[in-house]
């Protein structure tokens, strides 16, 4: 490991040494300032002196500057260049903090680039790389007011948005019939092979290949024939593909493969990848693609992956990293104090895919997770397990709110779903009937809320049956009556191109047995690009599901390639999702329409067509932070020598927390990606970077406001304030 002082004897780049130059001759005080200062500490003193001396007259930049918890409001009176001040300010406050770098497996990082400046400027040492200078560039040109910065008007916003057509686009439509012909007719190659036997899935003797076919487009309406035709090998993916993959990108997955890393690709979701670019689709599928293949950083780093949520580290007989004792399995999983995560032991834990970003790579890599579907069916334990889990929630004094996920909730088979949320149903009935006795003030939280987390729509809309209908219209109607008021499947859509007839199908269905279905958005580089999740938000809207959330990537350097850094999630959120911003008075409006969830896509196509807007704008831009809760309240705080950010967050302060959090404090995050190598990758994937202007610029956060539509519905008594099942540790610590 080198150490810090050694870091400081590196000489700097050729490259380097010009965006010096240019950040100096650009700034003649900041030159001076560098040139003068006998030592880090006086060029320190230096710069700020002479930020505080431009600043001194714009109010809102100081108060921001001051403030501990600073609000949304307070951020929007900012100007551009208060942002850039605000940042040297806070830079200087914390020069010489030292991290521990997750990303580089627990390195010790020091923030100083002022420090590192004056190393340039008097010794051409100090190791900081091009993406260090020229973020600095930037920096400089914002705070002087040199790169002033206009938001996009709306009809460029739409201007991109037009560069992504849906899965509903009828030459996407005739493409994907292609692929799916295409697929099948391998699939009946290796049937007629003998590679794949399967007891469900064969064909009587004689069949002509015509006849085959039709067979086979018949089982394509089936889950099951998806999940036992999955691609499991990079060789078997690349001739699905047309040999199209390139050789590249198939050792990347051959060494994923020896490296462990689980395969799983079915063949519905194989049919949404070109295999041929279509002239006007350019990169509409990349999304989709970097979600199949895996890249280099994430084979590297399998085997040295560490948990992101601290609170999923449970050591027996412990409270978790937000003080929650939990019942004595692996199947509850609590941050807040009014709701917490079902995993069940059964299908649920597995996926219709495997998403190469995927939070629980960590647990992919610990041999937990696996695609072994038979491994993976319930056992007489799960039977004497779920009663007790439900004690649980029944007893808590807060919960009032269940997710169900995995994995994914809908991987469960129908019998086991069902008897799940008969469970629940049980749970919030007894819940209910225990209320009774306690005095007005004392009660404890019913159950309002049940969720159903599933990417099943987009991964296997051939999941969502007549049956499943069946169960959840029948459990919606049977629940309304002991209390429950919203429920909800929780989807992950991650490109307009998901949003197929198929998938536009599986949502008919699911919102006309009554459920609202709402989406979580994983902001990938990919879809990070201009006017990509725009569009899938009025792709969404169109087939009446509603954005819930837009997530920074989580995870360290395994999900460095598909990482978008935190400033184009704000950039995003301020030039582009702005243009769906509902007006304040139709915000009420859309608390309702969960009530009617049968008629969410007219509801939403009405409310769009009178605030004339583009998409609905629901969803917050968050991160799910290392430690509790989610946030994207924050200010960048210091920068690395390879020009990555370092940010500290605040505590999302508009929902209930574990107290513990008042314990905890602030919390750092180091960012795996500079913005300059984030350009680069945009520029590689063929993407035009002027457009990105203003990228570096977004550097401080306050967490948006919450729909009403998302909140919980009040009850008619008071609920005791009492926390159960809370214990706080004296020394807790959790943070990076
Ligand atoms: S659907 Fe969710 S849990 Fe499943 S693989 Fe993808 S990201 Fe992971």
């Amino acid at each position: 490991m080198t150490t810090i002082a050694e870091l400081d004897r590196i000489a700097i780049t050729v490259k380097s040494h010009r965006l010096l130059q240019r950040l100096l001759g650009e700034n003649p005080p900041l030159e001076t300032i560098m040139r003068r200062a006998m030592n880090e500490t006086e060029a320190l003193v230096g710069v700020r002196n002479w930020v505080l001396d431009e600043v001194r007259t714009r109010s809102a930049c100081l108060a921001y500057y001051a403030s501990e918890h600073p609000t949304r409001e307070d951020f929007q009176a900012l100007e551009w260049r208060d942002f850039a001040a605000i940042r040297i300010l806070d830079y200087i406050d914390n020069a010489g903090r030292e991290f521990r770098d997750l990303n580089l497996r627990g390195e010790l990082a020091v923030s100083n680039p002022f420090r590192l400046l004056w190393l340039a400027v008097h010794q051409g040492t100090g190791g900081a790389k091009p993406g260090f200078f020229e973020d600095m560039l930037h920096l400089f040109r914002q705070f002087t007011g040199h790169s002033g910065h206009t938001p996009p008007a709306r009809e460029q916003v739409e201007a991109w948005m037009e560069r992504y057509p849906s899965g509903l686009d009828p030459r996407i439509v005739k493409l994907r019939q292609e692929n799916r012909d295409r697929i099948l007719g391998l699939i009946i190659d290796r049937m007629d092979r003998e590679e794949i036997p399967s007891r469900k899935f064969r064909f009587k003797e004689g069949m002509t290949r015509a006849e085959k076919l039709r067979q086979a487009l018949d089982w394509w309406e089936d889950k099951d024939f998806h999940l036992t035709f999955a691609v499991r090998s990079p060789e078997l993916l690349n001739q699905m593909l047309g040999e199209s993959l390139d050789p590249d990108t198939i050792k990347v997955l051959q060494q994923a493969r020896d490296a462990g890393i689980p395969f799983f690709v079915n063949p519905y979701y194989l049919s949404l990848l070109h295999v041929r670019v279509p002239y006007f689709a350019i990169g509409a599928d990349l999304a989709i693609r970097y979600y199949v293949t895996y890249s280099t950083q994430l084979v590297e780093e399998f085997g040295h992956i560490v948990a992101w949520e601290k609170e999923d580290l449970v050591e027996p007989g412990k409270p978790n990293a937000a003080g929650w004792r939990l019942p004595p399995y692996d199947n509850v999983h609590r941050r807040y104090p009014d709701v917490a995560i079902l995993i069940p032991d059964t299908m649920g834990r597995a996926c219709g895919g495997l998403c190469s970003l995927c939070q629980r790579m960590y647990d992919f890599q610990r041999g937990r997770l696996n695609f072994e579907m038979e491994s993976l069916r319930p056992t007489a334990s799960w039977s004497e397990k779920l009663p007790e889990i439900m004690d649980y929630f029944r007893d808590d004094a807060q919960l009032r709110d269940i997710l169900i996920t995995g994995g994914d909730a809908l991987m469960s088979a129908d019998a086991s779903l069902k008897k799940i949320l008969d469970a629940v149903l049980e749970m919030a009935r007894e819940k209910r009937e225990a209320n009774r006795a306690r005095p007005d003030g004392k009660k404890h939280a019913e159950i309002l809320r049940v969720r159903l987390g599933t990417r099943l729509p987009v991964y296997l809309p051939q999941r969502v049956t007549p049956e499943l209908m069946t169960i959840l219209a029948t459990f919606k109607a049977e629940a309304s009556a002991v209390g429950i008021r919203q429920f909800v499947i929780q989807t992950h859509v991650e490109a307009p191109m998901e949003v197929t007839p198929e998938a536009r199908e599986a949502f008919r269905k699911l919102i006309s047995a009554g459920w609202t279905v709402t989406n979580q958005l994983v902001f990938s580089a990919a879809a990070s690009r201009r006017g990509h999740s725009a569009k899938l938000r009025q792709a969404l809207n169109e087939v009446g599901v509603l954005p819930y959330y837009t997530f920074v990537v989580k995870g360290y350097m395994e999900n460095n390639f598909n990482y978008a850094p935190i400033a184009r999630v704000v950039q995003e959120e301020e030039e582009e999702k702005v243009m769906g911003q509902i007006p304040e008075e139709l915000r009420e409006r859309l608390r309702d329409f969960p009530l009617n969830a049968e008629l969410m896509v007219e509801n939403v196509e009405a409310l769009r067509r009178e605030a004339d807007l583009p998409f609905l704008a629901t969803d917050r831009s968050v991160l799910n932070l290392p430690a509790v809760g989610k946030s994207l309240t924050f200010r960048t705080i210091g920068i690395t020598r390879y020009g990555r950010r370092i940010l500290e967050f605040d505590h999302d302060p508009t929902r209930a927390h574990s107290p513990i959090i008042d314990r905890m404090g602030k919390m750092v995050i180091i960012e795996s990606k500079s913005i300059a190598e984030y350009l680069r990758q945009m520029d590689e994937i063929g993407e035009d970077t002027s457009e990105y202007q203003g990228v570096y610029g977004y550097s401080l956060g306050e967490t948006e406001p919450r729909m009403p539509l998302y909140e919980y519905p009040p009850y008619d008594f008071r609920t005791t304030d009492e926390m159960t099942n809370l214990e706080l540790e004296e020394e807790e610590a959790v943070g990076v």
